[in-house]
């Protein structure tokens, strides 16, 4: 992958940085270790649906783009829905054919909304790029152009909207703009999160100074964790180099099976809790 993104002659001292290392090190410190320094990888629990939910729209919508046009229409979008189903971590068959028909629904009413023909630059393009002290990278599920410009396009499937401010303080996708103008060297300002569930878009247009205070966020947490990752690697305690950060979310932690804190702290819910089943 780095011989495709010319990376050559960074120096090696710069860290790698993706949005899920920047969540996961916010939400738990603990967490982060299991995930990305333990060897071997502390076991994970099962399938959860809403992630099965949104891996098969996200993949549904990849292989709608790489359609021809004359190719693409609401139905197709739906009949790639079906095609790429799961039903990991969903309750039954019966709630999973439930989400089936939904998701295939979101997708059908969110392409007949897209203006005609309109192809992206790129779909789930992996950029990285020296941004500042770090390298920014990551999986950008979409990159459009328009009026000269490059957009970042995030797709959502939670069962909650979305409001403007998620889109305007989203560290992932001020990342994935940065990201996004040095590797195509071309302006990329906005960045939006399309909701598919509710067919709705919250967009953020960032200005020079909101990019570098994402930046400056984003090298802030990364000197955090390689700092910890490297005391750790010296020796350190790894239990206040990487503390536990309990709450609600500890209900859908991978690794809560390892954790007798994060168990105590919130219940062990069905994989499929997260889900809007109303
Ligand atoms: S269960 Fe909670 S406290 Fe434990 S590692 Fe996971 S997120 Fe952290």
């Amino acid at each position: 992958m780095q011989g495709q993104l010319g990376l050559e002659g960074i120096p090696s001292k710069l860290v790698r940085v993706t949005p899920a290392r920047l969540s996961t090190w916010q939400l738990c410190p603990r967490k982060y270790r299991m995930n990305y320094l333990d060897r071997p990888t502390p076991s994970r629990s099962g399938a959860r649906a809403n992630a099965t939910l949104g891996a098969v729209v996200h993949n549904a919508l990849r292989a709608y783009f790489d359609l021809r046009a004359d190719q693409r229409s609401p139905e197709r979008a739906s009949a790639l829905v079906r095609e790429h189903w799961k039903s990991d971590g969903f309750a039954d068959p019966e709630q999973a054919a439930d989400f089936r028909g939904r998701a295939q629904e979101w997708v059908r009413g969110y392409v007949a909304e897209l203006p005609a023909g309109e192809t992206p630059l790129a779909v789930e393009r992996w950029v990285s790029a020296p941004v500042g002290s770090i390298i920014a990278e990551g999986r950008v599920d979409r990159i459009d152009e328009r009026h000269g410009e490059l957009v970042v396009v995030d797709y959502k499937t939670g069962r909650f909207g979305l409001q403007i401010s998620d889109a305007r303080d989203s560290l992932a996708l001020g990342l994935y703009a940065l990201a996004v103008r040095k590797q195509f060297h071309r302006t990329c300002r906005r960045v939006e999160l399309h909701h598919l569930p509710s067919g709705t878009v919250a967009s953020w247009e960032h200005t020079a100074e909101s990019l570098a205070e994402l930046r400056d966020r984003a090298e802030q947490l990364a000197a955090e964790f390689q700092r910890a990752a490297d005391e750790l690697a010296l020796g350190g305690d790894p239990e206040s180099l990487f503390p536990v950060r309990t709450g609600r979310h500890c209900s859908w932690c991978d690794f809560r099976s390892h954790c007798p804190e994060g168990r105590q702290a919130a219940p062990d819910l069905p994989s499929w809790s997260a889900l809007e089943t109303g």
